[in-house]
Formats: C-alpha cells, sequence, structure tokens
C-alpha cells in the first residue's frame, strides 16, 4: 500500500466530519477551524461529512444545529453533504470484500455474555483483561469457539449478530504480502513523520453492528476512500484508531492519506469537552452573547 501522492497535480481534500448525535461545543469548532485553515493553507477542498450511522443516538435537530453552528463560525463546505446513513451500500460493498477474504466472522454474543466471559477469564487466569486503547476490554474471543454448524443454523434461524474482523487472518494476510502498516502524520506547520500503525491492540473489531450494518472504521475508511481525502484531521482521542483505519485501506486496497491528529480543547480541570460534563455548546455560548469572532480568537483563528 502506497501513502496518497500529493504532488503537485492532487488537489488536497480535507474533511471535517461530526456525528449529530448532540450540539458541538468549542472542541467540534477547533477541528472544523483547524481544517479549514489547513484546506486554505494547501489550496485545497473542505467537505463536510455527517457520521450518522447510529440511529439511536443521531437526530435531525442536531445535524441541522451543524449546519447552523458551522456556518455561523463562518465556514463554508462543499455541497452536497455526504451523510453516511445514505450510504449503507457502499460500506455493505467493502463488507462483502472483506467477507470473500474470509476474514470476516458473525458474532451473536450480548454485551452481558460478553463481560461475564471476561470476569471468569479473568478469574481463572489471576490477571486483568487486556484492555483496547479506547479502555474497552478486548473482544474474549467466544464466536471463535463456535462450531460451523452451529454458527450456520443460528445464521440461517435469523439470529441477530455483529461481524468482527479477524484481527489474527487479517494481519498474518498483511504480513504474507511483505507489506508494513505505517501512516504519515504531517505538521500543519511543516513536516512529516512516518508512524508504525499496531492494530492490533484493538482485537477483533466490530465492522458491522447488530443493529447497525456497518461500525465507525469501516465508514470513515469507505468515505475517505470514496470523497479522496488527502489529509484526515481530527482530535487525539482519534489517533489510536488510525491503526485501524490503516489495517482496512491496506486490506481493501484504498489509498492512505495523511494524518494529523491535533490537540483537544480541555475545560478548567484539563478534561476533554463533553456534554455529559456540562461543557457549553456553541449555541449556549452564542445565546449568551458570545460572539463568533470571539471564539476564533479564543481558538487561536483570527479571521
Ligand atoms: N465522527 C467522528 C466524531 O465525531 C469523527 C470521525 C473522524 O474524524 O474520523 O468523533
Amino acid at each position: 500500500m502506497t501513502h496518497a501522492a500529493v504532488g503537485a497535480k492532487t488537489t488536497p481534500v480535507l474533511r471535517f466530519a461530526p456525528s449529530p448525535n448532540g450540539f458541538l461545543h468549542l472542541g467540534h469548532a477547533y477541528s472544523a477551524l483547524l481544517n479549514a485553515a489547513l484546506a486554505r493553507r494547501l489550496g485545497g477542498r473542505l467537505l463536510l461529512r455527517i457520521e450518522d450511522i447510529d440511529p439511536t443516538r443521531c437526530r435531525p435537530e442536531f445535524e441541522q444545529a451543524i449546519y447552523e453552528d458551522l456556518a455561523w463560525l463562518g465556514l463554508a463546505w462543499e455541497e452536497p453533504v455526504r451523510r453516511q446513513s445514505d450510504h449503507m451500500d457502499d460500506y455493505g460493498a467493502a463488507l462483502a470484500k472483506l467477507r470473500e477474504m474470509g476474514l470476516v466472522y458473525p458474532c451473536f454474543a450480548s454485551r452481558q455474555e460478553i463481560r461475564t466471559a471476561i470476569a471468569e477469564r479473568e478469574r481463572t487466569e489471576g490477571r486483568p483483561w487486556p484492555r483496547d486503547p479506547d479502555g474497552a476490554p478486548l473482544y474474549p474471543g467466544l464466536a471463535r469457539r463456535l462450531q460451523a454448524g452451529e454458527v450456520a443454523r443460528r445464521l440461517a434461524a435469523g439470529e441477530p449478530h455483529a461481524l468482527r474482523l479477524d484481527m489474527a487472518g487479517a494481519l498474518g494476510r498483511l504480513a504474507a504480502s511483505g507489506r508494513d502498516l505505517t501512516f504519515v502524520a504531517f505538521d500543519p506547520d511543516g513536516g512529516e513523520r512516518v508512524v508504525s500503525a499496531d492494530p492490533a491492540r484493538w482485537g477483533d473489531v466490530v465492522l458491522a453492528r447488530k443493529e447497525v450494518p456497518t461500525s465507525y472504521h469501516l465508514s470513515v475508511v469507505v468515505d475517505d476512500a470514496l470523497q479522496g481525502v488527502t489529509h484526515v484531521v481530527r482530535g487525539r482521542d482519534l489517533e489510536a484508531a488510525t491503526d485501524v483505519h490503516r489495517l482496512l485501506q491496506a486490506l481493501l486496497g484504498l489509498p492512505a492519506p495523511r494524518y494529523h491528529h491535533h490537540d483537544l480543547v480541555v475545560d478548567e480541570a484539563g478534561l476533554k469537552l463533553a456534554k455529559s460534563r456540562g461543557s457549553p455548546a456553541l449555541r449556549d455560548l452564542r445565546a449568551a452573547g458570545v460572539g463568533a469572532d470571539e471564539i476564533r480568537q479564543r481558538l487561536g483563528f483570527p479571521l
């Protein structure tokens, strides 16, 4: 897999990709403004993508608010905006490709069953169960122990299941092709470095959920490729996810964008902003009389 060449002929393409599951706060504003500033500096295009695959958390009023809040900040983006929920077929096609490679398997376990199995393993093995970079326990491989006949019977019975990536199989395939998994991390002020990706630390990630026929990782990778994104600019909280994204890109034969993972805007306690911690939404600040100019200044993006 070669990294996408950003030569003289390629127009850089950047994207801001919020999920409409709440109102945007200063952290989102920073990410959007940084994307816009870099698109301008690189002479590139700026896309807005609505990552709304989760129907239980995403709401039309949040999507509407994203358009209003970004316009209020003075941002402009290309139309039409890609909404992930309109493109399930694209994610299905990528999933089918991975299935054909034999790298996907069904997992029928409930969250509770997974928790119970992990607790059991911790007890018998006398050590804490390993966790992924987000702090979630790694999947303990329950479905791997199912016999093929049982899998076929449960699938035929229409039992709800997630689809997981066979991480060991995927890495084996990659190793067989002699390719190293890396990505180019770029610095907005110039400079690049090649970073090794270590997707194994995520275990058998979910590619399609029981209720949603795709996942964050799969949709992001498919969309970045379909939209020709050359520079992914997003928060540090997603840096480790890049390892999975690079693996999926390599397996699916998709180009690799360059990546910049920016620092997160934090509150007075030094914590990442979140609605659950009462961080004010941009619209709350606006209602309180704070101007868009003031916000841009505060975040380091004067006009
Ligand atoms: N939709 C993700 C979020 O809101 C961002 C995805 C990305 O930038 O890759 O956190």
